[in-house]
Parts: C-alpha cells; sequence; structure tokens
C-alpha cells in the first residue's frame, strides 16, 4: 500500500537530509578506510533504508515501487557504497524471499533483514556462470530430510558481511530454468568458505568476495518456497526489480555529477571568464542535463507501470540498459569539465567516474538488457 503524501515527503526530506550531513561529508572516509563507518550504519538502520522494499507485516517501510525510487533518487547523490551496504537487504538479497518465500521463511529472514540486523546476499554468478547464469554448476542434491550444496559462486556483494545467502544451485542436469533451485543458507552453516575481499575498480567499502559451499548441508527447510526448480524463475523477477532500482541510483548520481560540474563551471576562471559562460562547456552540461531527465521519467514510469501490477521486463532493461550508460556519459562529461582537476582524486567526480563504471557490469551487463529488450520488442512488434 502506497505511504499517504505527507509521509512520504517527510521520508524524501530525512534520506535528503541524512545524505547531505552526514554521508556527502563522510564520503573520503568511506574511500580511504573501505568501511562504512558503525554510526552511519546505525543512523541507516533507524531510517529504516534496509527495508524500504519489505512490508510493514515484517518490519520494513513496504514502500510501492514509485516511492523506493524516488528515495532511490536522493541515496544517489553520494558514494554508490553507502546505499550498496543496504541494498541487497533491499534487493536481490530479500527479494527472493519477499516473492517466494513460505511464511515461515518471511518470518524468519524478513524482519531480520528489514532492521538490518541481518545482510542478506544473492549469490547467482559462478567463475564459469556469468551473463550465462543458467548455465551454473553449484549443485544441490537431495540427501535424505537435507540438501548438500556444492560449488563456487563469485563476486558476491555484502558476502564478506552477509548474515544469509540466497543461493541458486542446481537440482536437475538439464539445461533449463526449472532445473535451478534457490536455498536461504545462513553463513554459520559448516561447509561455506569466504574468499578474500576482492580488490575493485571503485566503490570501496562495498565489499565482495567468493563463497565456496563444499558439502554444505541444509535441511530441505532451506528451500525456497519449498519448492524445487523455482529459483532460476523467482532471480529473473529479482532482478527485474533490482534493474529498476539500480537505474533510480544512477539518476540520483548523474544529479550529483552535473551539480559538481556546474558549481565547478561556475568557479573556475579561463580567459578571464567562468568556464561556465563557454558554450562549449554548456553543450556537455545540456546534454547531461537532457539525457537525465530522460532517465528520470523512464524510472518513474517503468515505476508506476510495475505498481499497476503490469510486467515491466521490457521497460526494467530499458532504464537499466540507458540509465548506466548515461551515467556513465554523466560521470565523463563532468570529469571534463572539470579539466585536470577531474583526474585528480581530490575531486568526488574521479572516485564517481570509477564508481559508476560497475552499473553497466552487474545485475546483467549493458549486451544482456539489449538481449532482453530485443527479445521483448520482437515478440510485440511481430
Ligand atoms: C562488484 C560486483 C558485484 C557483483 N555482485 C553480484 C552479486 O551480488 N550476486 C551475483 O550473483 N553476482 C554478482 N556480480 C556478478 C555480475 O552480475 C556478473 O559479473 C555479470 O552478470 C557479468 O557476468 P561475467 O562477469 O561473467 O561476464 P561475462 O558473462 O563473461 O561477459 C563478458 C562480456 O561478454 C558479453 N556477453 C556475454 N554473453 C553475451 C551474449 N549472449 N551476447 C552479447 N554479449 C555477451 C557481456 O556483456 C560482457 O561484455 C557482481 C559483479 C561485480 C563486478
Amino acid at each position: 500500500m502506497a505511504l499517504d503524501q505527507e509521509t512520504l515527503t517527510l521520508l524524501i526530506d530525512a534520506v535528503r537530509r541524512f545524505v547531505t550531513e552526514r554521508l556527502v561529508p563522510a564520503e573520503d572516509e568511506l574511500a580511504n578506510s573501505g568501511a562504512v563507518p558503525e554510526d552511519i550504519v546505525r543512523e541507516m538502520r533507524d531510517l529504516g533504508l534496509f527495508g524500504l522494499s519489505i512490508s510493514p507485516d515484517y518490519g520494513g517501510l513496504g514502500l510501492t515501487m514509485e516511492e523506493e525510487v524516488r528515495v532511490v533518487f536522493e541515496l544517489g547523490q553520494t558514494s554508490p557504497a553507502f546505499r550498496s551496504l543496504a541494498g541487497t537487504n533491499i534487493g536481490i538479497g530479500s527479494q527472493s524471499i519477499v516473492l517466494a518465500g513460505t511464511d515461515a521463511q518471511r518470518a524468519e529472514y524478513l524482519p531480520r533483514l528489514a532492521s538490518g540486523e541481518l545482510i542478506g546476499s544473492f549469490a547467482l554468478t559462478e567463475p564459469d556462470a556469468g551473463s550465462d547464469a543458467m548455465s551454473l554448476r553449484t549443485t544441490a542434491q537431495r540427501d535424505g530430510d537435507d540438501y548438500i550444496i556444492n560449488g563456487t559462486k563469485r563476486y558476491i556483494t555484502n558476502a564478506p558481511i552477509a548474515g544469509l545467502f540466497s543461493v541458486m544451485a542446481r537440482t536437475a542436469p538439464e539445461r533449463r530454468a526449472d532445473s535451478i533451485s534457490c536455498f536461504l543458507v545462513p553463513v554459520g552453516t559448516p561447509g561455506i568458505t569466504l574468499g578474500k575481499p576482492d580488490k575493485k575498480m571503485g566503490q570501496a567499502g562495498a565489499l565482495t568476495c567468493d563463497v565456496v559451499f563444499d558439502n554444505c548441508r541444509v535441511p530441505a527447510s532451506a528451500l525456497l518456497g519449498g519448492q524445487e526448480g523455482t529459483g532460476f524463475r523467482t532471480s529473473m523477477r529479482v532482478l527485474d526489480k533490482g534493474r529498476l532500482h539500480i537505474a533510480a541510483l544512477c539518476v540520483g548520481i548523474a544529479e550529483r555529477l552535473l551539480r559538481d560540474a556546474v558549481r565547478y563551471a561556475l568557479e573556475r576562471k579561463q580567459f578571464g571568464q567562468p568556464i561556465a559562460e563557454f558554450q562549449l562547456v554548456q553543450a556537455m552540461i545540456a546534454d547531461s542535463q537532457a539525457e537525465l531527465y530522460a532517465a528520470r521519467c523512464m524510472v518513474l514510469d517503468a515505476a508506476r507501470l510495475r505498481d499497476r501490477g503490469e510486467n515491466t521486463t521490457m521497460q526494467a532493461a530499458c532504464c537499466k540498459m540507458y540509465a548506466t550508460e548515461m551515467v556513465g556519459r554523466v560521470a565523463d562529461r563532468a570529469v571534463q569539465i572539470h579539466g585536470g582537476a577531474g583526474y585528480i582524486s581530490e575531486y568526488a567526480v574521479e572516485r564517481f567516474y570509477r564508481d559508476v563504471r560497475l552499473f553497466r557490469l552487474f545485475e546483467g551487463t549493458t549486451q544482456i538488457q539489449q538481449l532482453v529488450i530485443a527479445r521483448e520488442a520482437l515478440k510485440a512488434y511481430a
């Protein structure tokens, strides 16, 4: 159920204030230490950021998609690694349970995911199965009342701090969606080993690592929804929502980058005048503004369609493709407007330029979005 307008405005104002007053000043600390400061984690929990998309029945805020993207436009105004901490709980780390969990699984995990007490990670990708997720090799073999999981998952966001993994594993050998099941595996389960945190190009503080399952025994009650063969389809539905969330984040980041670029252009003088007065600089500002506006409209439209219960697979892929590519161009122009300063880490645009590169890669690369969009368009216009 949607929030009333006043509550939504209060929430967005509170998130905006938190971002401006607490997160932006802590960006350098996050980049240097590679960890979100504890007091900020507590404040994120108090604001309800971990439970944006989880029902109030389980302690979350239960936002509609439109409300969620509006909040995420605000969260995008700072280093994306802050958002990443809560991001898996809002999206891929909780939504399988929201969509397909049994009542007992929802009751067991959702309240702790909504509060941020438990961090949920989504483990689909493997060393040899990225874009071709259906080729995953991790197996879950039935053994009496249990399943035994074996396999390696790669680049798993928040794995180093996770309390719960949603693990996609093969319960049948055939290459078919219904050969893959999802298991909810708490982190202390014997047989789980974590790799070293990956050294990444950007988003310091957003942690990823390998997760290795070696004869990891879980009870049959760990099977999501109590049903084999539903994991892959559920994952694709989870990613549909995740793609809108990521697109909204890119809109927020683009706004921040444009603001930084405009402020710099107004201050920096060359040839006796602010560089903002040069029309070639204005062209970069105009292109960024127009593209960011287009992405914002797309994301809001797709979110509203989703809230009306429509299938938004095509729209979510369009938003993910366009907004992630858009923020890359906006970041590039922001660096250009800063001149040499844009290459120096003292200026935030240098960090954002690296941070935003990820968005075209995870939750489906740009090429995978193109395949999804083309598939849907070929059906629609045939
Ligand atoms: C920081 C980070 C965090 C991540 N977090 C998670 C997570 O939490 N959980 C999780 O499960 N995974 C996660 N991933 C994995 C991510 O989703 C994959 O890296 C991504 O899906 C791409 O897979 P890949 O790296 O194997 O690339 P590949 O699939 O090997 O792709 C390589 C290139 O080939 C292209 N390509 C592949 N197939 C096709 C095709 N059919 N047509 C055209 N081009 C194609 C791709 O677009 C890409 O350009 C994360 C990755 C990173 C880097």
